[in-house]
């Protein structure tokens, strides 16, 4: 790493090299456009070199390099961890030579936090969605502004900037909950990185099966690393966003614990779903806006011919293998039309298109699933899983479903039946063979009935059992499905619940009175929550805590009305706590009120 950064500043070169490098990156700045392609790219290097003008975009250049010799690197961050950390840079540099991002120190640079040392342990940020991975830190190289003389001119990026690692591009699952989500929301944080923005990826893959995706988040072509050494040797963006919101992921993947929900989620359906509308309206796909499938309108009977089931399929691995039985089995049960797709044979848009009207989603256990963020409200999600693979285990896409607002049903069924596997030991053990293992281990892992938890990733008892093919057993899949669809909540009968909270109730009061050397009273009242007026709510209750001052315990009540007068377990000359707060619709908790202090 060192040795290659003294190449980076040895490397000024010949004054001519010199002077084309600041040109290309004059024109770079005046057309504020950095190539689409890498092939591209080389085109315009090649047109500026024979271009001999230098006009204005060479006064902008050297106001843009005399700022950062001035002023150096100015960043400043929000997050108290590493794990929690976004940072904004002014004038950020990467040495492609290097690898390295630089930090240049001038009298007015600015490092917010100042982590000293500090700023390694572990690293200044996350660079991937994905918590305090230790693939995926990013950090900086710090260089006096004044050594800026002795490096090869900068290159300048004019664009507003986000850099950040994807996990795993190669897998749509990964790419739609590490990457997407969490870059679109990171953009709405930050308003300046709008559709103008330009994405750098710096994981060091190549564009990967879905970089068409990634597309849909600016108009700008995304950089990929290794195509930043196009730009020169000493590249710098003049606005940019390093790391990415952790805010909309649901599930962690068991590097430190197994797999599971995020212990804290903290997004909901509404999020996921306005961000699958921003996309289809980036794919230039409407959804047909459901009349709330399956009900409510007289055109009910009508509605059904359009309802339909979607068979996701797999065409290489973990594989139903009597997919025409199974769908025949879901026409004649539902009385609906019974769709097949798979990523190997339709585009993603069009596979959207279909997934964004459907009223079921029946697929194996994989990454396709997370289609399943375009599903309409009110649509069933149901999850095969092969045998000796607990559901319970491996719950993305349950997660994903039971968001609240998400407004999935989902369903899981299993294959108990050891008859209707079929195993791989002999495949290349990413996919799940364990020829490479001794043959007590081997063997073990054939009698096992059931995966036992194991952290991500290599386990090859999951690998050899997640890579399963399934011959699905009907009428144990039917006895799942109809069970399951027993508590799907009903479109006609179950408005869409609003999660709009109750304010807190407003002047709490309450009145005492001792009636006997034994008994008291206690009368408390509130006013309804200021909102309350302006809301239709089904069911309003107040929820009451009476606690005597210095007992850990204390008293719940829910009611009905706006007032309540307390006698048992009253005792007078006592001082009681009180506390008032608001439910709608059984769930739906509001904050409550200063607490009272009631002495009888
Ligand atoms: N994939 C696919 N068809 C297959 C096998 C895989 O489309 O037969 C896709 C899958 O949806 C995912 C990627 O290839 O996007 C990697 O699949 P893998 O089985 O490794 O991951 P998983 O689906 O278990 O997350």
């Amino acid at each position: 790493m060192r040795a290659s950064l003294a190449a980076c500043r040895m490397s000024v070169g010949a004054l001519l090299n010199g002077l084309l490098v600041s040109v290309v990156a004059a024109l770079l700045w005046k057309y504020s456009k950095l190539s689409e392609h890498a092939a591209l790219l080389e085109d315009e290097l090649h047109m500026t070199r024979q271009s001999q003008e230098l006009s204005q975009a060479h006064i902008d250049y050297h106001v843009a390099l005399q700022a950062l010799q001035e002023h150096g690197t100015r960043m400043v961050c929000t997050g108290k961890m590493h794990t929690d950390r976004i940072c904004r840079f002014d004038y950020l540099c990467y040495c492609s030579e290097a690898e390295e991002f630089v930090f240049f120190h001038s009298n007015a640079s600015v490092m917010l936090p100042n982590l000293g040392s500090r700023r390694f342990q572990p690293a200044l940020l996350d660079l991937s969605s994905v918590e305090d991975h230790n693939t995926q830190y990013f950090n900086f190289v710090e260089l006096p502004a004044a050594t800026l003389k002795f490096m090869p001119k900068p290159v300048f990026v004019p664009d507003v900037t986000l850099i950040l690692n994807r996990f795993n591009p190669d897998n749509l699952m990964h790419v739609l909950h590490d990457d997407l989500l969490p870059a679109f929301y990171t953009m709405r944080q930050y308003s300046d990185l709008d559709h103008e923005a330009r994405l750098v990826f710096m994981e060091g893959w190549g564009e990967g099966p879905h970089f068409d995706l990634y597309k849909l988040l600016s108009s700008k072509q995304p950089l990929l690393k290794e195509q930043l050494r196009n730009f020169g040797k000493l590249m710098c963006f003049t606005k940019s966003y390093v790391g990415l919101s952790k805010m909309t992921t649901w599930y962690q993947y068991g590097f430190v614990q197994p797999q599971g929900p995020k212990a804290n989620i903290l997004v909901s359906g509404i999020e996921i779903r306005q961000f699958a509308k921003a996309l289809m309206e980036k794919m230039n796909l409407t959804r047909v806006e459901e009349v709330e499938k399956g009900g409510g309108s007289s055109e009910g009977k009508e509605e059904k011919k359009d309802e339909y089931i979607i068979v996701f399929s797999r065409s290489t691995t973990r594989l139903i293998l009597n997919e025409a039985e199974l769908i025949l089995a879901l026409a004649q049960e539902f009385q609906m039309r019974v769709v097949t797709l798979s990523l190997e044979e339709q585009s993603f848009a069009s596979i959207v298109e279909m997934i964004s009207s459907a009223s079921m989603l029946v697929s194996m256990h994989g990454a396709q699933l997370i289609t399943s963020l375009f599903l309409p409200r009110g649509a069933v999600v149901v999850e095969l899983f092969p045998f000796a693979v607990n559901p319970e285990q491996y719950t993305p896409y349950k997660t994903l479903a039971s968001l609240p607002g998400m407004d999935l049903h989902y369903i899981s069924w299993r294959n108990y039946n050891e008859d209707d596997t079929v195993t791989y030991p002999d495949r290349p053990w990413e996919q799940g063979g364990i020829a490479h293992l001794d043959r007590e281990e081997q063997e073990r892992i054939k009698l096992s009935q059931e995966v036992p938890r194991h952290l991500c990733c290599r386990n090859p008892e999951w690998l050899f059992r997640i890579y399963q093919d399934t011959m699905v057993n009907i009428p144990s899949f039917l006895e799942v499905l109809k069970q399951g669809m027993k508590t799907k909540p009903n479109p006609k009968k179950s408005k869409p619940v609003s999660m709009l909270h109750p304010g807190r109730v407003r002047e709490p009061q309450c009145q005492t009175s001792v009636q006997t050397s034994t008994e008291a009273k206690l009368t408390v009242s509130w006013q309804i929550p200021w909102n309350l007026k302006y809301l239709k709510v089904r069911e309003v209750k107040y929820e009451v805590w009476i606690q005597e001052q210095g007992e850990n315990t204390y008293m719940p009540y829910i009611l009905p009305q706006q007032n309540y007068t307390f006698s048992e377990n009253i005792k007078p000359f006592t001082t009681y706590l009180v506390w008032v707060r608001c439910i709608f619709n059984r769930t739906t908790l509001g904050p409550f009120a200063d607490v009272l202090t009631c002495r009888t």
